[in-house]
C-alpha cells in the first residue's frame, strides 16, 4: 500500500443540497471564492439551477463547482436529466456520485453510479464517488467488507489513465452520520479509510494510491482537526457546515494548517 499522502490532493468539498436561491448561492461562492487556500482544493455543489450563475460569479478563482449528480448519458431522450457534458458546458469542473442521499431516493445503484463515473471522468470532471453504510450494518460489524464491495461495485467497470486518475476522487460517508450531528471517531474513520486504501490499490493499481478518500458525515470547525488525523483521510465532503461560508472556510483553514505536505 502505497501511504504517501503526498502523492494526493486534500480536498474540502461543500455540498449545498436542495439549499440556497440564486442570489444566495451567488453570495455564498463568492464569499468562499475569496478566501480561498493554499493547500487545499476547494469545491462547492450548488443545485443544477444555481450552477451557471455560480460558476460564472466566481469564474477565474480556485474554487471547483460540482454538480451533484448527473444522468447516465451525454444527451438524448431522458427528461429531466443532465449530462455530463451539460455540467461541463455551465462551467462545472466536478460531480458528486452516489451520495447516500441520490442511493436512497433516486435508486442510483452502484451499478449505476460506476457508469456514471465512467462517463463523468471522460468528460474531464473531478468525480467523486461516495460510499457509506447504514447504522444497522456498522452495529452488526459488517462495515468495512460492506462499503469496501460498494466501492468496487460503484468503480466497476473502467480503467484509469494518469488524467482521469487524477480525477477520481472516492468520499465515505456513513449514512447514519449524515446530517445527524454524528461523526464517526477518527479511529473509525481512519480504519475504514485504511480498508477503502488497501482496495483502491488493488482495483487500480499505481492510479489507486493517487486517489484521495475523503470523509463526510457531521464535519464541523469543532471536528475537522481530529477527523484529519488520519493518514488516509485527505480531507472532507461538508453538507451543513457548508451552508455559512464562515464555518466552511473555519474546516478549509484548519485542514489546510493540519497539511502534510
Ligand atoms: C453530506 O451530505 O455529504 C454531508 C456530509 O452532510 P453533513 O455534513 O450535513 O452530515
Amino acid at each position: 500500500m502505497n501511504d504517501s499522502p503526498a502523492r494526493r490532493p486534500t480536498w474540502v468539498i461543500g455540498n449545498w443540497k436542495q439549499h440556497k436561491l440564486t442570489a444566495e448561492a451567488n453570495a455564498l461562492a463568492d464569499e468562499v471564492a475569496r478566501r480561498g487556500s493554499d493547500h487545499v482544493r476547494v469545491g462547492v455543489a450548488p443545485t443544477h439551477l444555481t450552477l451557471a450563475g455560480v460558476a460564472t460569479t466566481i469564474a477565474d478563482r480556485p474554487v471547483t463547482v460540482f454538480g451533484q449528480t448527473c444522468g447516465l448519458h451525454d444527451t438524448g431522450a431522458f427528461t429531466g436529466d443532465v449530462g455530463p457534458q451539460m455540467l461541463v458546458d455551465v462551467g462545472a469542473g466536478g460531480v458528486l456520485l452516489g451520495h447516500s442521499e441520490r442511493r436512497e431516493m433516486a435508486h442510483e445503484t452502484s451499478a449505476k453510479v460506476a457508469a456514471k463515473a465512467a462517463l463523468a471522468l471522460g468528460a474531464g470532471l473531478h468525480t467523486v464517488v461516495c460510499v457509506g453504510e447504514p447504522l444497522d450494518v456498522r452495529e452488526a460489524g459488517g462495515h468495512e467488507k460492506f462499503v469496501t464491495s460498494m466501492l468496487l461495485e460503484s468503480l466497476d467497470g473502467f480503467e484509469l489513465n494518469d488524467a482521469s486518475a487524477s480525477r477520481l476522487v472516492v468520499a465515505y460517508e456513513p449514512v447514519w452520520a449524515i446530517g445527524t450531528g454524528k461523526t464517526a471517531t477518527a479511529t473509525e474513520a481512519g480504519a475504514m479509510h485504511e480498508a477503502l486504501r488497501v482496495a483502491l490499490d488493488e482495483r487500480f493499481s499505481a492510479c489507486g494510491a493517487r486517489i484521495p478518500l475523503l470523509y463526510g458525515g457531521s464535519v464541523k470547525p469543532a471536528n475537522a482537526a481530529g477527523l484529519f488525523a488520519p493518514p488516509f483521510v485527505d480531507g472532507f465532503l461538508v453538507g451543513g457546515a457548508a451552508l455559512d461560508a464562515r464555518s466552511f472556510m473555519d474546516i478549509v483553514s484548519i485542514t489546510a494548517k493540519a497539511h502534510r505536505p
